[in-house]
């Protein structure tokens, strides 16, 4: 019998826990992701976001807890659950000796595409990342945003429904900063998935329905960004987030305590 599709949650965690030796990087984490949503995992530096993110699609073996993805179990058929998602990582292995092509010819073979199929889907991929120039070249010589751009088109180019980026916004210029944020709306307003990471508060309370704020691995506060800002009794979530993980420990600047 196939796995179940369509019903129930596009994501679901449940009490993920992830050791490194003695640090607890994740800890008894859980959360879903409907269909249609967009939902932001929060965090500072070390926070545990990206750990997450790679327990879910199958490249680090949790200590405990489950994770389904469009209710297949990531443990249990990794193969299955994979070929579900679009990952971004958050440091893209991109084979610097391809071009651009082979290098989206590669991912596509991996990922059993059928050749006109890959093809078709190459050609979009690169003239919307505005690199279809750049096809021939190889890629280390690209620049670090022509780089997100081209690990943002291998993660989407079998069309998946689900997508798990990881900082997917990092390195991008302003203009297709925007571009890639309209481009994740319309695939949640498409009745796709997405699940992101990201420490940026603006882009979180721009384009997440739901946002879990984590700290040391764990959830301080979660649900719809209005919810989160109601519970903490702010206005922003820049504000939200260092009430609910704690202001700076930096001594202010002399500049910041000049009288003017
Ligand atoms: P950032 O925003 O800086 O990318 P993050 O929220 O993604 O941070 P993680 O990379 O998940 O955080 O790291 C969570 C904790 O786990 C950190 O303390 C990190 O040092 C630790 N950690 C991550 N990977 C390993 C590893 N392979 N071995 C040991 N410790 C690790």
């Amino acid at each position: 019998m196939g796995p179940p599709t369509g019903a129930g949650p596009a994501i679901s965690v449940g009490h993920l826990t992830k050791r490194f030796g003695g640090l607890v990087a994740v800890d008894d984490l859980s959360f879903d992701v409907g269909r249609g949503q967009i939902f932001g995992l929060l965090g500072s530096n070390g926070a545990g976001k990206t750990t997450t993110l790679k327990v879910l699609t199958g490249l680090l073996r949790p200590d405990s807890g489950r994770v389904r993805i469009d209710g297949v179990d990531v443990l249990r058929r990794p193969v299955e659950a994979k070929r579900r998602i679009g990952f971004l990582p958050e440091a893209p292995a991109l084979y610097d000796q391809l071009t651009a092509r082979e290098f989206l010819e590669m991912i596509g073979t991996l990922r059993s595409m059928e050749q006109a199929r890959l093809d078709a889907r190459i050609g979009e991929l690169l003239e919307m990342m505005e690199l279809s120039e750049f096809a021939k070249s190889n890629v280390g010589t690209f620049s670090r945003g022509m780089r997100q751009k081209l690990a943002f088109a291998s993660a989407v180019l079998h069309s998946p429904a689900i997508l798990v980026l990881d900082e997917p916004l990092s390195g991008l210029d302003p203009r297709f900063g925007k571009l890639f944020k309209d481009w994740i709306r319309g695939h949640a307003g498409g009745g796709g998935s997405v699940l992101m990471s990201t420490h940026v508060t603006s882009n979180a309370e721009e384009m997440c329905d739901r946002v879990a704020v984590i700290d040391r691995g764990r959830v301080l506060a979660a649900g719809p960004v209005r919810g989160v800002l109601e519970a903490s009794g702010t206005k922003t979530l820049e504000d939200a987030f260092v009430a609910l993980v704690g202001g700076s420990r930096w001594p202010r600047s002399p500049s910041s305590q000049r009288t003017r």
